[in-house]
């Protein structure tokens, strides 16, 4: 009850303040070490080491270890935690979605991302101004994270990873559909799923079991902690086991999820003849499947489709878009042509994750 009556009085306040002579700029600027909030004294998802961060998501290009201070949900904060070790912030605080805190002369909000566990776009208030830095996310359904959110603001800074009328998505319960055929028609092979580590993989497993698969799912020894983390987390996934020290011939009409880079090494001898898939929203494109030897193409991502991103713009009703990390100008044009302010931010430091992944040397023969 208290908190509901601070609220209103938050919402009050806000309503009788007059003009604000704000710029959005005033209040977010893009800068080297990532975006900036001056007034709040923080940087969001920062590539460089600074004073005060407050994340998005636990992929290792948004959640960078060595600040001073984090402030991100406990998810995001745990997921650090496994992946740099106990001290790779000097002090953490975790934060619920809906849950504001005032930081310098501003107020953040954190709202669900629906990108993976813990994610989070950040509203970041100052008079009566606000601006949505989303982070990663998508519209799509996910079992294992919480649904994104449509937060209402001023200025809307959306990803781009998939910013192209070419990328549609789909529906990712289809194309776990088309694995569990091909593993009905080719019961003597091995299936090989390569899929990001934190989100897509346990994403995967979830799907499957959707569809009803009760069979156990093998899991390269790299995605052991994190698919725990998330089993801690009250994500069911249903028996899993590892693939090290198994025999290959026990291998034969199983599936295995593993990190992409290990699906095309050496690794993938211990499968009795592996059909090759790989689950990404890259693979809408035959060319970049083909490229990497995939056999068996998985269109499922983590990241908003054209649809999904134009949609999204909509409905924040936001009046300026800054558009990051990913494929800017398309969007930045569709922006224009429906009479809103648009701009690339030309953040530096953000990687794909639906392409790229690091194994640790001593995980690549897990
Ligand atoms: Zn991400
Ligand atoms: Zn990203």
């Amino acid at each position: 009850m208290r908190g509901s009556s601070l609220r209103m009085t938050g919402k009050i306040r806000r309503k009788a303040s007059y003009i604000s002579w704000m710029r959005p700029q005033d209040i977010l600027i893009p800068l080297p070490a990532g975006l900036c909030c001056k007034p709040g004294g923080f940087h969001i998802d920062p590539v460089r080491p600074v004073e005060r961060a407050v994340i998005t998501h636990g992929h290792s290009d948004h959640a960078r270890p060595g600040h001073g201070a984090v402030l991100a949900t406990q998810e995001t904060l745990d997921m650090m935690r496994l992946r740099y070790g106990d001290n790779f912030a000097r002090t953490t605080q975790a934060i619920r979605y809906g849950e504001e805190i005032q930081l310098g002369d501003v107020t953040i909000k954190f709202h669900p991302a629906g990108h993976v566990l813990g994610s989070a776009q950040i509203a970041v208030s100052c008079k009566d101004l606000c601006i949505v830095a989303s982070g990663d996310y998508k519209d799509a359904i996910d079992p294992t994270c919480t649904p994104f959110e449509v937060v209402p603001c001023d200025v809307f800074i959306t990803e781009a990873t998939f910013g192209l009328p070419v990328f549609r998505h789909g529906n990712a319960a289809d194309e776990v559909k088309k694995l569990l055929a091909s593993v009905a028609l080719f019961p003597e092979r091995a299936h090989l799923v390569g899929a990001y580590s934190l989100g897509k993989a346990q994403r995967v497993i979830a799907l499957l079991r959707e569809q009803g698969y009760d069979a156990p799912v093998y899991l390269h020894g790299a995605m052991e902690a994190i698919t725990r983390y998330y089993e801690s987390r009250g994500v069911a996934l249903g028996e899993l086991r590892l693939v090290r020290g198994m025999k290959k011939a026990d291998l034969a009409g199983t599936i295995t999820l593993a990190p992409p880079q290990a699906t095309s090494d050496i690794w993938t001898r211990r499968f009795p003849d592996p059909v090759t898939a790989f689950a990404s929203g890259w693979m809408r494109v035959r060319a970049r499947a083909r490229q990497r030897g995939v056999e068996l193409p998985l269109v499922i991502s983590d990241h908003a489709d054209w649809d999904g991103l134009t949609a999204t713009i909509e409905a924040t009703g936001a009046g300026e878009v800054w558009v990051t990390h990913g494929q800017e100008d398309a969007l930045v044009h569709w922006c224009k042509a429906r009479g809103l302010a648009a701009r690339p931010l030309d953040l530096v430091g953000y990687g794909d994750e639906e392409e790229h992944e690091v194994i640790a040397a001593d995980e690549a023969e897990a």
